[in-house]
């Protein structure tokens, strides 16, 4: 029986998937060669996708990596000389930082507990920090920054990078690249595709800091996929090594038919359903918002505290052919997760919801 997997990723498949599956394996896709047109015209068909539907200027180039947490460590080594700063509330900004330190970088930290959000008006920026690190979207605790203060922070900061974790929200958030120096995200997430495939957005200001940083003999920008080799080939649309063909076509496609649809569309319809959500937990006697601020509150990942332990809410769930997640790290037997990624619909939301009233009383 076919499941709808609600889970904030790997997820529920994009509707398209599979068609564009079929069409790239009639197309032999697996076997050309990544120096050949047909590649260069699949990058370049992607990237113009990714331009429209998320307006990202030619200020940017867009680079591929096997997945998001290898572009943490590729921002560190290419962008960072000796100090970064994070914001961290959660599992995976954690993890961003943690990579800093294993990198051996002085890393600065402003933290805050699981479950809360950062405003703009309260951040210190350590005046050495080279790059500001923020998870725009903290799939562990679905905690969300707003782009105005992303936007805020860059901008009382303009001599500093700012590079944005957008994984578990991307094309979602209104970002103005022309303030965001770096952003990337995964394909496993909100595009509705197989995993495989991390998605790097960087400036010129970015390549000019790794070009400067790659000529001292006391430090490293890394061998694979640093940022002037990715640049040089994105020039002519290829990648420094064989990259994940299918895994870019599939990208382009479905950045293709979010595009049909309109991105201000996929944002209204993302709110809808978080709106439908939201005012479920509000109202529900077992259920509740793990995040108490609602403008703290992700719009793609909804987190959930349950009265009832978490596995047996996810197994309730699962028998009417649902897959929910359970809460991260500590919270995992206390609360719940719930994707809401342009691949489900609201009428599979609002069936989400009629499954968990059952559980009710
Ligand atoms: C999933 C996730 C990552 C890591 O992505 P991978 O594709 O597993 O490397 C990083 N940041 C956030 C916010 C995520 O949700």
């Amino acid at each position: 029986m076919k499941q709808t997997y609600f889970t904030a990723g790997p997820a529920e498949m994009y509707p398209t998937f599979e068609r564009h599956l079929q069409e790239a394996v009639a197309q032999q896709l697996g076997s050309i060669s990544h120096r050949s047109q047909k590649f260069r015209d699949i990058y370049k068909f992607t990237v113009e996708q990714l331009r429209t539907l998320m307006n990202i200027p030619d200020s940017h180039g867009i680079f591929f990596a096997g997945s998001a947490s290898e572009v943490w460590e590729r921002i560190l080594l290419n962008c960072v000389e000796h100090e970064s700063f994070h914001l961290v509330n959660g599992s995976f900004s954690t993890k961003f930082y943690e990579y800093a330190v294993s990198l051996r970088k002085f890393a600065h930290s402003y933290e805050k507990p699981f479950g809360e959000g950062f405003d703009y008006g309260e951040i210190q920026v350590p005046e050495y920090a080279e790059v500001i690190c923020v998870t725009q979207n903290e799939t562990s605790s679905g905690v969300q920054m707003r782009e105005p203060d992303i936007h805020k922070l860059k901008r009382s900061n303009l001599k500093k990078l700012i590079a944005v974790d957008i994984v578990s929200s991307a094309p979602y958030p209104d970002l103005d690249f022309d303030v965001v120096d770096t952003a990337f995200f995964s394909v496993q997430k909100s595009f509705g595709l197989p995993a495989g495939l991390g998605v790097w957005i960087a400036n010129d200001r970015c390549l000019t800091k790794a070009e400067r940083l790659q000529k001292y003999e006391d430090s490293t920008i890394g061998a694979h996929h640093n940022l002037p080799a990715l640049w040089k080939n994105f020039k002519n649309y290829e990648t420094p090594a064989t990259p994940n063909v299918l895994g870019i076509y599939l990208l382009g496609k479905i950045a293709e038919d979010l595009n049909t649809i309109g991105i201000e569309t996929v944002r209204k319809q993302t709110e809808e359903k978080h709106k439908v959500l939201s005012k479920y937990l509000e109202n529900s006697q077992v259920f509740s918002h793990a995040v108490a601020e609602e403008r703290h509150r992700s719009r793609t990942v909804v987190v959930a505290n349950t009265t009832k332990p978490s596995a047996e809410v996810i197994a309730a769930i699962k028998k009417a052919n649902m897959v929910i997640g359970s809460g991260y790290g500590p919270a995992k037997d206390t609360q719940i997760r719930i994707a809401n990624f342009p691949a489900v619909s609201l009428e599979q939301v609002e069936a989400l919801i009629q499954e968990m009233k059952k559980l009710e009383g």
